[in-house]
């Protein structure tokens, strides 16, 4: 009996079990995905009925199940990687000069530029301590990379030389896709664009950019220290768009102080004229006593939960009126744009970086609190680096004479039970639908015993017509569409009273 089918059998689960779960592509599927063919509902009793705290699941196990790292680890992990298995780069630049009120991120707020060049130094270490142990491909020098995302902070914070010299660099380590081929992305705050910088970008071979606006209203910007023009938006989302990025993302987040359906609803009509490829339109959770900087915010100046859902319920239509396909949680895209595309084919999938299309990569995390996921042939791990930047400089330097020290301070290591569960949550997210006997050839189990519990645990969402069941499977409904991730927490077993309060409203 494998290790797979020892873990995955339990009391209610008698079945033979085998494990035929592909190692580089968890998620591929051979039919079209529902969520594309239904435009998603808004029903305020049953928002206001189910609405509670839940994680958005950017990984299974979630962030909070992580535990340290034990020596060794991470480099048996990299060097037994499946070479094969192409890369997903993520780079995380911590730096900010502004603070927004309402920032949840790992950031660093500082004014000196020097700051990004000694940590492009620190990056570029770890590049080379991480890739010295990986394997390469039969018949190629490089290991293959099919993504690359900037995130932050603010990417734009290291200049267009270091820039210059990041990609440079990266270029004699890894082997990239062609600029056609790859997703090569980068957020970016519009505020704090040089002159040349997009073009610089666009040049090295980034194809797709994330603008953060969250609201074009003076009085909510003011309110959380972020003020730009609607002008400036449109100027740097043109002249992307004419320098050939592919796909153009905006944020948005609704929630903020002194925001109103009134003025949330110019925001994003006027968002709609600038028609970016794609939008984001975020959740604000107050959390205070988590994160710092919003405590700058007044409970007195935030709009009530009635006045949220309005929002929400209005942007949903507007957007969906004005053509664009509700993707799941938070996420917005134009029927041409790829991310709207794989759904429909039922390729999407979800990472550390929201919904993509390149689920068959192994995530390498650099930079300060960076998550990884990789895969070998039994298992999965997530790892993160330090979150905190004088720690994480600290174990970089350590690793220049010491070859066994490494980054990643935690880990998960993802059991087969968590995949089953990982690949019926993330299909409940992608795709709005779980097809019993696809997830019985996956796994070797009869899913209907297996999940004994959690079916009866629908019973009422079923009542409710959030989502529909039958011996084919599960569908979520309309009504449902924006409470996919309260129906997958019902198959999420880390979910207890542990975690009650870690996680935000998931409306
Ligand atoms: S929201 Fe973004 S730009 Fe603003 S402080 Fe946080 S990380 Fe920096």
């Amino acid at each position: 009996m494998t290790e797979y089918s020892e873990s995955l059998i339990n009391d209610q689960q008698p079945t033979t079990v085998r494990p035929v779960v592909e190692p580089n592509n968890p998620y591929a599927s051979t039919r079209g995905s529902l969520a594309s063919k239904q435009l998603p509902s808004f029903d305020e009793a049953i928002i206001n009925k189910y609405n509670r705290s839940g994680p958005r699941y950017t990984s299974y196990p979630t962030a909070l199940e992580f535990s340290p790292m034990p020596e060794g680890l991470e480099t048996d992990i990299l060097q037994n990687r499946e070479a094969r298995a192409p890369l997903s780069l993520y780079f995380h630049i911590p730096f900010c000069r502004h603070l927004c009120y309402y920032c949840a991120c790992n950031k660093i707020i500082t004014k000196k530029n020097s700051d990004s060049g000694d940590y492009l130094q620190y990056l570029i270490k770890e590049v080379q301590h991480k890739r010295r142990l990986l394997a390469v491909p039969e018949g190629s020098s490089k290991p293959l990379v099919k993504q690359l995302h900037l995130g932050g902070g603010t990417p734009t914070f290291l200049s267009d030389e270091e820039m210059v010299q990041l990609w440079g660099f990266l270029q004699t380590q890894f082997e990239f896709l062609l600029e056609d081929q790859g997703d090569y992305s980068i957020e970016i705050d519009p505020r704090e664009l040089g002159d040349n910088t997009l073009k610089t970008l666009r040049n090295l071979g980034f194809n797709r950019v994330s603008l953060g606006v969250q609201d074009l209203d003076e009085t909510v910007q003011i309110a959380v220290n972020r003020v730009h023009s609607a002008e400036l938006i449109e100027n740097v989302l043109n002249e992307a768009r004419d320098l050939g990025f592919h796909s153009i993302n905006l944020d948005l987040i609704y929630g903020l102080p002194h925001q109103t359906p009134v003025t949330l609803d110019k925001t994003v009509r006027r968002i709609i004229e600038m028609s970016p490829d794609r939008l984001s339109v975020f959740n604000y959770a107050h959390l205070p006593e988590r994160f710092k900087a919003q405590r700058q915010i007044k409970d007195e100046d935030l709009p009530s939960p009635a006045d949220k859902l309005k929002m929400l319920g209005n942007t949903i239509n507007t957007l969906t009126e004005a053509g664009y396909q509700y993707i799941g949680i938070d996420h917005f895209a134009k029927p041409d744009d790829e991310l709207a595309v794989a759904q429909r084919e039922g390729k999407l999938h979800r990472n550390f970086q929201g919904y993509t299309i390149m689920g068959d990569c192994d995530l390498l995390g650099f930079g300060v609190s960076s998550i990884s996921q990789i895969a070998n042939a039994n298992t999965r791990y997530i790892l993160q680096n330090n979150t905190d930047l004088q720690a994480y400089q600290a174990n970089i330097e350590a690793a220049q004479s010491n070859p066994t020290v490494m980054p990643a301070v935690k880990v998960i290591k993802t059991s087969i039970k968590d995949r089953l569960r990982e690949y019926v949550i993330m299909n409940l997210l992608c795709h709005d639908y779980i097809d019993f006997k696809d997830v019985n050839q996956k796994f070797g189990i009869d899913a209907i015993t297996y999940f004994i519990e959690e079916i009866e645990q629908l019973g009422d969402m079923q009542k409710d017509k959030l989502i529909d069941m039958d011996a084919a499977g599960i569908r979520v409904l309309p009504k449902g569409r924006l409470l996919g991730r309260n129906v997958a927490m019902v198959f999420d077993e880390y979910l207890d009273k542990k975690h009650k309060n870690r996680f935000s409203k998931v409306i």
